[in-house]
């Protein structure tokens, strides 16, 4: 299984006795799926359909575990072009796949910048190749991120850019933002906003408040982020332009869209799950492994992140998933780069926090992990009816384990739940007609039963 022939690609494959999870269509009973030559054929209540069970059939005991949706992460980070050496498209993929994703978005800030139409082409090529999953790359808001001249934004989207951002190096200008948003509402792409107010964020390394303070860190205060968010709905206000916040990290910050949403504006925001299940006494250690920007804010944040999820303020979470070498991150806490990984504990870490200690409902949580692409992106929607693409990720909800760094597909160790134990894990994932994915032991053991 996982590794396929061209003859199993398309076969037809039949999960049974599994709990259905499809939020698209407020889905969720024991069960089954279908799927042949890459499409769903049947998923639903119940046993499959007989006329749909042919002996050649591969046919898998799913039961203890549940099927969703295929997750959807709008921000990540591949590094390719240019640092390869903290990660490839092939083995963020990798990543993604372990992770139960079937599609993400990369962001632009490589070497060089995925500022013109043939580096969309390279990231499209070597996604296509390492076969892991879909990778949308997302194109750079000004050329090389500089913060001056406008990229070209119909070549991009032409070459098959899904947005535009400035994700690490946010445009000061706000005159420039202004034209990009008029662009992006004619070409009717979303514009991605990394909101951090450099000259207020400098010199920064953690949340600023009492614990920078007894760490004698330098700290980067709340409006570093929230004075850029409001800035970058007003500009929506003004250009009537889609606008997609990234990483939102605070209860403030949480409030401003809350009442762009409600004033009717096409806002849409993300979190990710350090937000919600770390704070910046974290960091008391000084291990670099908790230091990302924006930076983990206090318990209070989380609480409001958490209620925003729930009550729809933030559409999804997205890992920002930051890789880095072993001897960048190891140094010194104020001087360590930003960044922590997050494909493959993501799933895990929302569970444990949102579902098994925070009474969210599982169906809601995998709506957040898959809903994104389609709604902010315009991807294709996740869905599990007849007819849909057969993206699938099989979960086991009971399961407790711990992250080791060797376990990871990606290259990043920079993982903050290294060595935490965690209850929820992907089993399983399936792209088109095959499995991208499979942990072999805990499916071969369901294949046999
Ligand atoms: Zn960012």
């Amino acid at each position: 299984m996982g590794t396929s022939t061209a003859k199993d690609r398309g076969k037809r494959r039949i999960i049974e006795k599994v709990r259905v999870i499809d939020p698209s269509r407020g889905l969720d009973a024991s069960g089954h799926l279908v799927c042949e030559g890459g499409k769903i054929l049947s998923c639903g209540e119940g046993p499959a359909p007989a006329e749909l069970i042919t002996p050649e059939a591969e046919r898998i005991d799913a039961s203890g575990l549940v099927l969703a949706p295929g997750f959807q992460d709008v921000h990540v980070h591949f590094r390719e072009p240019g640092q390869e050496d903290k990660e490839t498209i092939a083995t963020g993929s990798a990543a993604a796949a372990a992770g139960g994703f079937t599609d993400v978005a990369t962001m632009p800030n490589t070497t060089p910048v995925v500022d013109t139409a043939g580096a969309v082409r390279l990231i499209l090529d070597r996604a296509r190749e390492a076969g892991h999953c879909r990778v949308h790359p997302i194109g750079a808001i000004s050329m090389g991120l500089a913060g001056e001249k406008m990229a070209e934004y119909a070549d991009l989207v032409d070459a098959g850019a899904v947005g535009f951002s400035d994700d690490g190096r946010p445009v000061a200008d706000g005159g420039l933002m202004r034209r990009a948003m008029d662009y992006s509402r004619i070409l009717g792409v979303p514009m991605i906003s990394h909101p951090e107010d450099l000259s207020l964020s400098a010199g920064g390394v953690m949340h600023e408040g009492a614990w920078s303070t007894r760490l004698g860190l330098r700290g980067i205060p709340y409006a570093a982020e929230t004075a850029f968010i409001a800035r970058d709905i007003e500009l929506c206000r003004l250009t009537g332009a889609r606008l997609h916040v990234c990483h939102v990290s605070s209860r403030q910050a949480v409030q401003l869209i809350r009442r762009a949403k409600e004033d009717g504006l096409p806002v849409t925001a993300e979190t990710a799950p350090h937000f919600l299940d770390l704070s910046d006494a974290d960091c008391a250690d000084y291990d670099p492994r908790f230091k990302m920007n924006p930076p983990l804010r206090t318990i209070d944040d989380q609480e409001a992140l958490i209620e925003a999820l729930q009550d729809g303020t933030l559409d999804c979470i997205a890992t920002d998933h930051a890789p880095h070498t072993a001897t960048e991150k190891n140094r010194p806490f104020a001087e360590a780069p930003f960044g922590v990984i997050g494909l493959e504990t993501s799933f895990a870490v929302c569970h444990d926090r949102l579902v098994r200690r925070g009474g969210m409902s599982l169906s809601r949580l995998i709506e957040l992990m898959s809903g994104g692409g389609a709604r902010i992106l315009g991807l294709p929607k996740a869905s599990l009816d007849a007819g849909a693409p057969s993206d699938f990720t099989l979960l086991d909800c009971e399961e407790t384990w711990t992250p080791r760094g060797r376990d990871f597909a990606s290259k990043g160790r920079n993982c903050p739940w290294l060595g935490r134990s965690l209850t929820g894990r992907v089993v399983a994932t399936h792209l088109g007609g095959s499995f991208s994915f499979v942990r072999s032991s805990r499916l071969a053991e369901s294949a046999r039963a």
